[in-house]
């Protein structure tokens, strides 16, 4: 549906306008038609980047990006008319997302009467009340005439959803959908979007750092984990999450509390430094970008920035996934 081949994007560094940073290097990414893809990795990795080139908020700097198997800068005006409306974006920030001197009906009619996808204001009332009926918004009329700041948060992000799935996509791309949304609410967005994915077949790129919510949408797809801009491992989820390959990915995993009492906390993993600053998209070290806090690091690593390469049935990019498997018998340890 969407593939990007190469793709790199860079900014002027703010300490110094002629330096630039790369915020997405080398990315190399496809995602089929009806699949979900979580993209998983800390704050700054680059998912909100990667998400925006899918939806040509942002142009790579190098690389391309291919909508149906053409390149979007060379897509028709009806072709590019068809990708934008076809690929969609929520946004972490529902209130940012709508305009707030709209009533939402404002707001969600607007693109159906601008695209010719609602005959008049009857019928993109008529439509938007059936979605959310579907979404679980009701009385539909109740939302519709409201403000977005008379609606709570889980409301707004499912707005965001019903604006998203109005147009009918392909794809969306949800960046953080419930990040900003109460704990108890998450379960029901996340069940929202699966269904769209089974019902509609629509694909769903899931950005997120927060591996349980990934693994809840994404259990039968792929996950994608992101380092400093970086892919450095893609597999089917739940191979990753019982084998993860990268020492990154490991780590994540080996991060997240167990809700076990008897585990007292001896599976939380603590990331090594061997440098006081913290590895950024700004000061990224040479070779592998992990290398500053990979506990398996040799000189290579510090050389060699290593690709994407297939293992195990995913793609990892370690220099040394075969010898760490075999060495840790698939075991994460911090004591080298
Ligand atoms: Fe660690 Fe080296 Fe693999 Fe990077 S390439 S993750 S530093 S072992």
């Amino acid at each position: 549906l969407v593939s990007l081949e190469n793709v790199s994007v860079y900014f002027k560094s703010e300490r110094n306008p002629r330096e630039q940073v790369g915020a997405l290097v080398g990315v190399n990414l496809s995602i089929e038609p009806g699949e979900i893809i979580a993209v998983v990795g800390e704050s700054g990795c680059g998912k909100t980047t990667l998400g925006k080139v899918i939806t040509d908020i942002y142009q790579p700097t190098e690389g391309r990006v291919l909508y149906k198997g053409k390149e979007l800068r060379k897509l028709t005006k009806q072709e590019y008319k068809e990708y934008r409306l076809g690929v969609q974006m929520i946004h972490q920030d529902s209130y940012a997302a709508l305009n707030p001197n709209r009533t939402i009906f404002q707001s969600l009619s607007l693109p159906l009467l601008q695209h010719r996808l609602a005959h008049n204001q009857h019928d993109a009332w008529d439509q938007l009340s059936e979605l959310f009926v579907e979404i679980g918004l009701t009385p539909p009329a109740q939302f519709l005439q409201k403000y977005p700041h008379q609606l709570s948060g889980g409301q707004r992000q499912r707005i965001l959803l019903a604006r998203a799935l109005s147009v009918k996509p392909t794809l969306i791309v949800a960046d953080e959908p419930v990040s900003m949304v109460d704990v108890s609410l998450r379960i029901s967005l996340l069940d929202l979007m699966a269904r769209a994915n089974q019902k509609l077949g629509v694909s769903f790129v899931y950005i997120t750092h927060d591996l349980g919510t990934a693994r809840y949408i994404a259990h039968h797809g792929r996950i994608a984990v992101m380092y400093l801009g970086r892919m450095v491992e893609i597999n089917q989820i739940q191979a990753a999450l019982d084998h993860p390959a990268h020492p990154y990915f490991h780590a994540l995993i080996s991060a997240v509390p167990e809700a076990d009492p008897t585990l007292r906390g001896e599976r939380l993993t603590q990331l090594p430094l061997r440098s006081f600053d913290m590895p950024s998209v700004t000061n990224a070290p040479p070779g592998c970008k992990f290398h500053p806090r990979c506990p398996y690091a040799q000189e290579i690593c510090e050389r060699e920035e290593p690709k994407l390469r297939e293992f195990e049935g995913g793609l990892v990019a370690c220099h040394l996934a075969e010898s760490i498997r075999a060495g840790m018998n698939g075991r994460f340890s911090t004591s080298s």
